[in-house]
């Protein structure tokens, strides 16, 4: 269990060194450019898929797949700026996905009114693997602009405001069966998990009122935790009743005193 930070890490690796070649797999824009033109393309199918299962598995795709984020990540490792952790803004959230809705709607209404669309059918090669020269200045647009996002602002501040995948899945994962776990009899309160997390979220308050359950939506289960805790107090588990769970931890500990 300790190494899954490393599967993790060679995971994201692959996936970020083979985007260039498969970018209209991965790419969440092209979602955009499939309601443009109406089809259901292999990018959706993946994002739809993800975000589908966000209630079970929660922010998997976030957290070893997406390469926009693994690249925050990297660049975030030297970023000039050190902040605390701060929820994301849903006001903020919620705005971007109303502009990215309407205007791919819009532009598949026009384009439907010429008669260039193609009704939603399933084709998923539709967006070819050609990877032209405007491909490439997408994808160079795309990456220097997360390596920016990773150098100059807080930890994934752009997956936790801006990104619209990222609000659909937070959605679902309030709801994961996946979750990081304390041992809370384990832990020594020692506060390194919470200074590595790749999202910066607040693991010791989870641990001190939440029965060490991270049931945090912006958690995307990399493992890091896991690998950095000396103590071998966090896991990733499965956990299917939360309360029951929460319940069962707090009369073990009281029985204790
Ligand atoms: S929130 Fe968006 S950009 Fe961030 S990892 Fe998830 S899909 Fe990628
Ligand atoms: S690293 Fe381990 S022992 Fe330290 S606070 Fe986190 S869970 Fe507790
Ligand atoms: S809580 Fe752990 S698994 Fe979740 S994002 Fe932070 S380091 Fe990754």
């Amino acid at each position: 269990m300790k190494r899954i930070y490393s599967f993790n890490f060679l995971t994201r690796l692959m996936f970020l060194l083979i985007t260039p070649v498969f970018f209209q797999f991965f790419a969440i824009g092209f979602i955009w450019h499939s309601i443009y033109w109406g089809v259901i393309t292999s990018v959706m199918i993946i994002w739809m898929a993800f975000i589908l299962l966000s209630p079970l598995v929660g922010r998997v795709g976030c957290g070893w797949f997406c390469f926009m984020g693994t690249t925050v990540d990297f660049s975030g490792k030297h970023s000039f700026f050190k902040t605390k952790w701060k929820k994301p803004k849903l006001w903020v959230r919620s705005l971007i996905l109303i502009p990215f809705f309407i205007s791919a709607f819009s532009f598949y209404y026009l384009n439907s009114e010429r008669g260039i669309t193609h009704d939603f059918a399933v084709i998923p090669a539709f967006l070819k693997l050609d990877f032209n020269m405007h491909y490439k200045i997408v994808w160079m647009t795309d990456t220097l602009s997360a390596i920016i996002v990773g150098l100059f602002l807080d930890k994934r501040w752009a997956c936790k405001n801006l990104c619209v995948m990222g609000t659909l899945y937070s959605r679902g994962a309030n709801y994961s069966r996946l979750i990081s776990v304390v041992d809370t009899n384990k832990c020594t309160l020692c506060r390194k998990c919470e200074k590595e997390c790749l999202l910066g979220i607040p693991i010791v308050d989870y641990i001190k009122n939440n029965e060490g359950l991270v049931t945090n939506s912006e958690c995307i289960l990399c493992g890091k935790c896991v690998e950095v805790c000396k103590s071998d107090a966090m896991k990733l588990k499965f956990v299917w009743d939360r309360e029951k769970y929460k319940n069962r931890i707090k009369n073990s500990s009281d029985q204790q005193l």
